[in-house]
C-alpha cells in the first residue's frame, strides 16, 4: 500500500480479537458504579493502555528494523509512524526506542504490567538505557521510577546520563545550542508572531527574566499566564531601550505629522521603524515620555526631532519623580521605577508642563490603559492616585489589555 491511498488492510486475527474485546468493554453497563469503583476502573484501564503501548513499541521496533517504510515511500520508520499512526515524532521515537530496549528491561516491563510505573516512565528508562549503553543500572533507575512522577523522574534520568557519560551529555547540549533560532513575522494586521528555539541555559535565562515580570499586578489583574508572559517580554524590551548602554541605546523611532500627534480628525497614521503604521493614540503614549523614543515630524519632507526639550523629564526632575513615586503609581502595581515611564497627566502636546505635579510614573501596561484603554488617572493634592475605568459609550467599551 502506498501512503495516502487510504486502503485499510483487513485486521489480523489477534488484532481482530483485541478489537472485539475493546468493543465488549465499551458496551458494559456504565451506571450504578460508586466513585471508588470508577477510580479503581480508571487506574486498571490505564495499566492495560500502558501494556498495550509496550506491545505497540515492540511491534514498532520490529517494523523499524525492516525496510517496509522505504518500500511505502517514507524516509524513515518515524515518518511512517507519524503519518500512519498519527503520532508526534517524539512519541514515535519513544516507542521505537522502548521496543528496542525491551529485552534488557525485563524488571521495568514487569513493573509496568503491575501498574507500579507508567509507560512514560518506561520510555524514559529506555531512552536512558540507549544513551548510556553498558553503564546502565536498571535497578537503581527503576527504584526512582517507582517513587517519582514523570517530571522529576526525567531529571533523574538526565543525572544518570550525565554520570555515565558527561562527554555525550555535553555534545547533546551542543546540539540544543545549534538548534537555536528566533523568527519574528509581521502579520497582515501588524501583530508580530514570535517563534523560536533556545538552548537550555538561554531558555532558563529568558524564563528567569520573564517570570518575576509576569506575576499578577494586584487583585484586579485577571490576565492569563500566556498574556502576562507576552506583556513581560515587551516590558523587558522597553527596559532595555530605557536602560541600555547609552552609546548603543536603541530608540523606538516614530515619524508622524503634527496633525496626528494632536489627534486631529483626518490625520494619517504614524510610522514606526520595524512596524506597520501605528495609531495616533499609540503615538500619543510613546511621545508622552520620550526617553525611549525619538519622535520625528515630517512636515514639508523635513525631519526634525520635535519638542524634545519640552517633553523630556530633566535629570534632577526624573530623580525627584522616582523618589516621590517609587515605581508604577497604579494601585496594586509593584513595578519599580526603572520599569516605568513618566506619564504627563495633561499631555505636553496639549500644553501640559513637564513638572513634577503633572507627572506620574506608570509601567508599560498601565500607561497603555491610560492612553489607549481610556482609563483616567487622578492624582489628588495629598498624593493619592485614583483610577477611573472608561465609561460605557455608544461604541464598544475600551478594554484594558487583560
Ligand atoms: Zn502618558
Ligand atoms: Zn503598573
Amino acid at each position: 500500500m502506498v501512503a495516502g491511498e487510504g486502503a485499510i488492510a483487513p485486521l489480523s486475527e489477534d488484532v481482530g480479537r483485541l478489537r472485539e474485546a475493546v468493543e465488549a468493554f465499551r458496551r458494559r453497563p456504565k451506571t450504578g458504579r460508586t466513585q471508588e469503583q470508577i477510580s479503581h476502573e480508571l487506574s486498571q484501564v490505564r495499566v492495560i493502555c500502558d501494556v498495550m503501548e509496550l506491545e505497540f513499541s515492540d511491534l514498532a521496533s520490529e517494523f523499524a528494523a525492516t525496510d517496509e517504510y522505504d518500500q511505502q515511500g517514507f524516509d524513515s520508520p518515524i515518518s511512517w509512524l507519524k503519518q500512519v499512526c498519527h503520532m508526534s515524532s517524539g512519541a514515535a521515537g519513544d516507542r521505537v526506542c522502548a521496543g528496542d530496549q525491551l529485552q534488557r528491561l525485563g524488571q521495568s516491563a514487569d513493573a509496568l504490567a503491575t501498574g507500579e510505573i507508567g509507560f512514560a516512565h518506561f520510555a524514559l528508562i529506555a531512552r536512558t538505557a540507549a544513551a548510556v549503553g553498558g553503564r546502565f543500572d536498571e535497578v537503581e533507575l527503576l527504584r526512582k521510577a517507582r517513587k517519582l512522577n514523570i517530571f522529576p523522574f526525567r531529571n533523574s534520568c538526565l543525572h544518570a546520563r550525565h554520570a555515565a557519560n558527561p562527554e555525550r551529555f555535553v555534545n547533546e547540549e551542543k546540539e540544543g545550542v545549534e538548534a537555536r533560532s528566533l523568527t519574528l513575522t509581521t502579520a497582515d494586521d501588524g501583530v508580530v508572531l514570535v517563534q523560536g528555539i533556545l538552548d537550555k541555559v538561554g531558555g532558563a535565562a529568558l524564563r528567569t527574566a520573564l517570570e518575576p515580570l509576569a506575576k499578577r499586578a494586584g487583585k484586579g489583574d485577571h490576565r492569563k499566564l500566556d498574556r502576562r508572559l507576552g506583556d513581560a517580554l515587551v516590558d523587558l524590551s522597553m527596559h532595555a531601550l530605557d536602560n541600555g548602554v547609552p552609546s548603543r541605546r536603541p530608540h523606538l523611532q516614530v515619524t508622524t505629522s503634527l496633525e496626528t500627534l494632536l489627534g486631529l480628525s483626518g490625520a494619517p497614521a504614524a510610522e514606526m521603524e520595524f512596524s506597520l503604521p501605528i495609531s495616533a493614540k499609540a503615538v500619543e503614549r510613546l511621545a508622552c515620555d520620550c526617553s525611549v523614543t525619538r519622535i520625528l515630524l515630517n512636515s514639508d519632507s523635513m525631519v526634525i526631532d520635535v519638542g524634545r526639550a519640552k517633553r523630556l523629564v530633566s535629570g534632577p526632575q526624573s530623580k525627584a519623580l522616582r523618589v516621590r513615586d517609587g515605581g508604577c503609581t497604579w494601585p496594586g502595581c509593584d513595578r519599580p521605577a526603572t520599569w516605568t515611564s513618566a506619564h504627563h497627566v495633561v499631555h505636553w502636546i496639549h500644553g501640559g508642563s513637564t513638572d513634577l505635579p503633572n507627572l506620574v510614573l506608570l509601567c508599560y501596561r498601565h500607561h497603555w490603559m491610560v492612553h489607549e484603554g481610556n482609563w483616567q488617572i487622578v492624582r489628588t493634592d495629598d498624593g493619592c492616585i485614583h483610577t477611573i475605568p472608561p465609561l460605557m459609550g455608544f461604541g464598544s467599551r475600551s478594554r484594558e489589555p487583560d
